[in-house]
């Protein structure tokens, strides 16, 4: 729990980051804020926190089972994990199974086109700019990484999606597309931060084939489609019920 010794770093949209009595941990809190649309529409979503607070620790576990350096130290109760501190690069890395969202939008694909290899991307962490999309040149330009960061990135992302790709798909769901981010930590070595929940993640649950049915992430806040808590509930059973 939260107390005198914590001292409020950073709030973000989705979370509030905490200082601890150790330098290099830090706690980290889920919030029921949504927000979508870079902020224009904002909301709350009951029980988010605590749902995506599980789900990530859940997942990191896995990942860190997998061999893939995480962030993760532990789950200090429903909505708080405490941390590594690592500067967090302000690039953010989609990797993309299945067209979705602004892949969409932006090229004409069709929703659901299979994206085989998958598609690794790299935003702008910025929102008064929007999040727009990257070049190497542009990213360079901007001395956002080096080169090797952005290699090294690139394939831990592609490792990523190989192992959630897999867990999902024995919790009966299709891993469309997601986001990540990834810090340095004191050693100056690439590790996994942030979150892999519904709201960072398009998860199509595999018993359904109604383009609205199926949709069990953010894209039901989003999109209006309703029923938003239970179907975080419903990837939280599954994710729990899995282990690699
Ligand atoms: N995403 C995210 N945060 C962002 C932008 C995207 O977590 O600021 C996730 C989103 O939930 C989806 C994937 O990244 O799983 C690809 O999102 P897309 O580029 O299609 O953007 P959208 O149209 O969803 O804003």
């Amino acid at each position: 729990m939260i107390t005198t010794h914590h001292k409020k770093l950073y709030e973000g949209k989705a979370k509030i980051l905490y200082s601890t009595e150790a330098a290099d941990v830090l706690l980290s809190v889920f919030k029921d804020d949504a927000t979508a649309f870079n902020a224009q529409k904002r909301g709350t979503i009951q029980g988010k926190g605590a749902m995506n607070c599980t789900i990530s620790s859940h997942l990191f576990q896995q990942l860190e089972t997998a061999g893939i350096p995480t962030h993760f130290i532990e789950q200090l109760s429903e909505t708080e994990m405490h941390v590594k501190a690592v500067s967090i690069i302000p690039i953010e890395v989609v990797i993309r199974n299945l067209a979705a969202g602004s892949l969409c939008k932006q090229t004409g694909l069709e929703l659901g086109t299979l994206i085989s290899p998958p598609l690794v991307e790299l935003y702008y962490k910025n929102d008064e700019l929007g999040d727009p999309l990257l070049t190497l040149d542009r990213l360079l330009l901007m001395k956002l990484a080096t080169s090797e960061q952005v290699a090294q990135l690139a394939a831990m992302a592609l490792k990523i999606n190989d192992i959630l790709t897999s867990f999902f798909q024995e919790c009966g769901i299709t891993l469309v597309d997601f986001k990540l981010e990834f810090g340095l930590d004191h050693n100056q070595q690439l590790i996994l931060a942030d979150e892999i929940s519904p709201d960072t993640c398009r998860l199509w649950n595999q018993s359904e084939t109604d383009p609205s049915r199926r949709v069990m992430d953010k894209d039901r806040f989003r999109n209006d489609l309703g029923e938003i808590e239970s179907a975080y509930q419903q990837v939280m059973q599954r994710v729990l019920a899995h282990s690699l």
